[in-house]
């Protein structure tokens, strides 16, 4: 593989075109809109800045990755003659189905097709192809260009080979991949969320304040962060999304979002990104200050 397609310029769509780009493949980078497009290629200049500050990279490698990357607001023209396309678009089923229908009929028969999906069914999305064989999940985790692992999804109908194809690309890229099989949450997500969720219970159930579950699981368990502060990065509206697709998915009530949770994300209180959740979040302040209605 030389040249690959990454659509959508967002989060994920700038760090894995970042990744790819570093390792000496030529990045098709697709999106709607221009502004995306154009936030994204700053963010990766800003981030490899970043590696060329911490002596990580040089200012040649540098100029090699920008130069790696072209950006496309066509779906058609951005796919025409790559072998690889990871699709990183807004978390939406019936979006992402429709894309795979527009990349089923824009790119060849062995193009294999991945996705970033954090929570639908890789199996669903490879039936909306005529080619559910070359469909398979590539789970990278934010950030991509820091994170190391790449959670592999075998869709029911994922051929071996294309498998075996990026595994051995997820190697390439630095990364460690770990394969595992389409069911609800994957893995990461299936033991991550109820996690997040039984810490949210606890603060509902007055078994502790915000501080205490997260100061116990950092330092009782060594998470680099405790899990309220965790979702109020992922974003507490990501979180009951993931949650129901688990309860829908399994139809088993141990993943019932807690009901603390469901009232925080109608009200709007979404986490960092809204600057209130189980936390405030003032700009430029690293202070982490407990929300007052948890007193
Ligand atoms: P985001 O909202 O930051 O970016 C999504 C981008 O997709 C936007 O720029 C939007 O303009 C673009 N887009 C929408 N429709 C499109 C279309 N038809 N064609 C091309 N581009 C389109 O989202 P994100 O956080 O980067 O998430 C992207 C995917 O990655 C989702 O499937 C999400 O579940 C998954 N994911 C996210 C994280 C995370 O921490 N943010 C982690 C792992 C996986």
């Amino acid at each position: 593989m030389q040249k690959i397609a990454v659509i959508g310029a967002g989060t994920m769509g700038n760090g894995i075109a970042h990744v790819f780009a570093q390792n000496g493949f030529a990045v098709h980078l697709i999106d709607v809109s221009q502004q995306a497009l154009d936030k994204a290629l700053a963010t990766i200049s800003r981030n490899l800045d970043r590696q060329l500050a911490k002596q990580a990279i040089t200012e040649e490698d540098k100029q090699q990755t920008l130069h790696h990357l072209h950006t496309f607001t066509s779906l058609a023209a951005g796919v025409q003659d790559v072998q690889l396309v990871v699709e990183a678009a807004t978390e939406n089923a019936d979006l992402k189905l429709k894309i795979f229908r527009e990349l089923d009929e824009h790119t060849h028969a062995d193009v294999i097709l991945a996705t970033n999906t954090s929570s639908i069914s890789i199996t669903k999305i490879a039936a909306a192809t005529k080619k559910p064989g070359k469909v398979i999940g590539m789970h990278f985790m934010n950030p991509v260009p820091v994170m190391k692992l790449v959670e592999i999804i075998n869709g029911y109908a994922t051929e071996k080979a294309v498998t075996e194809e990026i595994t051995n690309l997820s190697v390439q890229l630095g990364k460690v991949p770990c394969v595992v099989n389409d069911y609800p949450g994957f893995i990461a997500n299936r033991i991550l969320m109820p996690m997040i969720n039984e810490a949210v219970y606890a603060l509902y159930e007055n078994v502790a304040g915000v501080q205490e579950i997260d100061t116990v699981m950092k330092l009782g368990m060594a998470h680099p962060m405790g899990p309220l502060q965790l979702a109020d990065f992922i974003g507490l509206d990501v979180c009951l999304f993931i949650l129901q697709v688990l309860y829908d998915g399994f139809g088993n009530q141990k993943y019932a979002p807690c009901p603390l949770l469901v009232n925080m994300v109608t009200a709007g209180f979404l986490g960092a990104k809204s600057g209130e959740g189980f936390y405030q979040y003032t700009a430029g302040s690293k202070e982490l200050i407990v929300s007052s209605r948890f007193f």
